[in-house]
Formats: structure tokens, sequence, C-alpha cells
């Protein structure tokens, strides 16, 4: 088996490799080397990136005991220089080091253990055994937590048989067979993992919840460490500050006068559709009592569809009507009546709207088309007043 460099040695960013195979599948080349730093992925933990030869890794995984390192091109040599995505691997290892000492907290304080880790490039989330938890006690965990990195505890590795493991106090069960990896924070948690770790708790940073999810009768609870956390923090200063501008207000009054603003809001929003209701109601008096018609044939540039289904509501309600209102911001038409004139809209519609290239139906009464060109919205109109026209209908 080869050998694997980022169990002993996870700051390693450059190390030379002999190549041992290179399996071709749909374009893409497979290599196996005799010497890893790139860690396959697991336990929750994404895939190691870098370059093989100058050449950018793709994927790395592990198959049937060997870890495989995707390349776009082919190595023609045997002797191969290797070098890791450090950047991208030290995040990784902050996170994950930050999720071990934020799960070993968490079932310190609450006894509750961790379910399930997801760890993506910009996400980071454990599901964790409690049905719910409160803002205070997020307080407590997160400030626990970053007591800890503040001591800057050792972070070590102990390989064991699975025996060993077997008599060792563990967070999580260890596999029943074959060596097993614990990862130690020293005086808080001991861990079964195959991860990479950073080597003393204050390189993690800090660890900050940022969300939390009921999900049954666990929490998700989603974090972020070290750099993610920081360019959070900084994320959420721009926001802070653009309201503290916008409102000009101090940090500390700024979320009182956006709720105070965003309630305001909503009462003009609610007084704005009072008064917009009052005048399309006295629009439909006005429209129903000079009509000489029972059909009232309508478009309206400054009207939504959402306000011509109210105008008709009020015409139709005021009397015999039938009417043809188009919106033509939204290039859609209202076909309705009272119901007293034997004519079925919806059908109406379905029948003669692809001729338009109109799509739409309805009920007996009330049936809508929209359009793609106001054009046919137009002749669709006038085609139903002719129709009207043909049954007696004026
Ligand atoms: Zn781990």
């Amino acid at each position: 088996m080869e050998q694997r460099l980022y169990c002993d040695s996870p700051y390693l960013e450059e190390w030379q490799a002999e190549v041992e195979s290179i399996v071709e599948k749909g374009g893409r080349y497979h290599v196996v080397l005799s010497r890893t730093a790139f860690y396959p992925g697991g336990g929750g933990q994404p895939s190691d990136r870098g370059t093989i030869d100058g050449l950018a890794v793709e994927d790395v995984y592990e198959q049937d005991g060997h870890i495989y390192h995707v390349l776009g091109k082919p190595i023609e040599k045997k002797a191969v220089a290797c070098r890791l995505d450090f950047s991208r691997r030290f995040d990784l290892m902050q996170q994950h080091t930050g999720q071990h000492l934020l799960s070993a907290v968490l079932y310190r304080l609450y006894g509750c253990k961790t379910s399930s880790l997801h760890m993506g490039e910009d996400e980071l989330s454990i599901d964790v055994e409690l049905p719910e938890m409160s803002g205070e006690m997020l307080i407590a965990v997160e400030d626990m937590a970053n007591e800890y990195i503040y001591r800057d505890l050792p972070v070590v590795i102990h390989c064991v048989t699975a025996e060993e493991a077997s008599k060792i106090e563990l967070r999580k069960a260890p596999p029943k067979e074959g060596k097993v990896r614990i990862v130690e924070i020293t005086s808080i948690d001991r861990s079964p993992c195959c991860g990479t770790h950073v080597k003393r708790t204050g390189e993690i940073g800090i660890v900050k919840i940022v969300k939390t999810e009921k999900r049954g009768n666990e929490t998700r609870v989603y974090f972020k460490c070290g750099k993610r956390a920081l360019k959070d923090y900084q994320l959420k200063q721009d926001i802070v500050t653009g309201l503290v501008r916008l409102y000009r207000m101090s940090e500390s009054d700024v979320l009182a006068k956006a709720e105070a603003a965003f309630s305001q809001l909503k009462n003009v929003q609610k007084e704005l559709a009072e008064m917009k209701d009052r005048a399309l109601r006295a629009e439909a008096t006005g429209l129903a009592s000079s009509s000489k018609s029972r059909i009232i044939e309508k478009a309206y540039s400054d009207k939504s569809f959402a306000d011509i289904i109210i105008l008709a509501k009020y015409i139709i309600e005021s009397g015999d009507f039938i009417v043809i209102l188009g919106s033509i911001p939204d290039k859609r038409l209202l076909f309705a009546h009272s119901g007293k004139f034997g004519i079925n809209c919806g059908q109406t519609l379905k029948e003669h709207l692809p001729a338009f290239k109109g799509k739409g139906g309805g009920k007996d009464n009330w049936a809508n088309g929209g359009f793609n060109a106001l054009d046919d919205m137009e002749r669709f109109s006038a085609f139903l007043r002719d129709e009207l026209s043909k049954k007696g209908i004026t």
C-alpha cells in the first residue's frame, strides 16, 4: 500500500513520489502514487486538491485500499513532484478540528452526540441529538469552545489497535477491527477519526455558530471556523455599516430602527392597498353606470392583472355584465361575466386561444389568458366581442 503522508504530516505541502499506476476512464487519468499527502476525503471532510507534475488534481478518492488522483492529462514520467493546495487544506483542517471541538463541548455541556457532519466548500454543519437549542445554550457552547481555543491545547494523534481503542473512553464508537486512529484534543475530547487536523486548538482561530435548524428530534447547527468565520464577520460588518449609513444611527440602535421601518412599510402597503381598492371600486361603478352595452371591453396600460381582477369583480357585482379586460403591462386578458349569459368562458379560451398564440383557461364564468405579444391580445379581445355579437349580445 502507498505511504499516506497526510496521516503523520498534515502540514506537508510538497513531496516527491513515483507513479505506481495510471488507469484511463472516460478521458480522465486515475493515478496511484508511491506516497501521497492528498487526503482522499472521508469522515465528512472533502478530498484535497493540488498538482502532480504541474497537472491539476481534479479529485482524490480511495478504492480497494488505494488512493486515486484524478488528472485531465496522462503523466509521462515515473518520478513526479507533488504540491498540495495548502490554503484549501488548512481551511478544511480549521473547520474539521473546530467541528471536533464543537461536538466535544456539546457532549460535555448537554450530553448530546453528533450524529452527522456536512462539510462543504462554503457551508459547514453538524446534526446533534438535541430537539431544541435556545439562544442561551448556543452562547454557552460558543463561549466554552472558544475558551478551549484561547488555551491553545495540543491536538494529538494516537494509532492503536481496535482492542486498545475499546478500552479508551471515546466520544464516538471506534471501528471493531484493524487500526484505530484517535484524535485527542487535550483535556476535552478523544474521538476516532481519519481526517486531517491542526496541531493546536489555537490554529482553529474561532468557532462561531451562524444558524440552527430543527430537524425532527435533532438540531442542525451551522458554524464557521478560522478564516471562514473572519470572512463571515467582514461580510456582516459591511451589512451593519451599510445599515448604519442608511439610517444614520449607531450600531446598537439600527436593528430597532430597521424593525420600525419595516412595520411602517407594512402599514403603508396596507393603506395603499385599501386606497387602490376604493379607487377600483369607484372606477367599476363608473364604468357600469355609464356603459350602454352589456359588454365592457377595455385594455389598461396602468393596471396590473391583479388590479384587473379586482376591477372585474366590482363590475360584475354591480350588474349583469360581460367583461373583456386586459392588462397591457402583464399581457393578460380576463374574460368573465355575472353568470346569466350562457357563455362558457373557460371553454371559449381553451378552444380559441391557441390561434392567437395565447395560453390560459378557467371556469364557466371566469377565465384568463396570457400572450407573448400585445397585438395578439388586442386581436383576441376583438374576436371575443365578435363572437358575443354573433350570439346577439351587444
Ligand atoms: Zn477528525
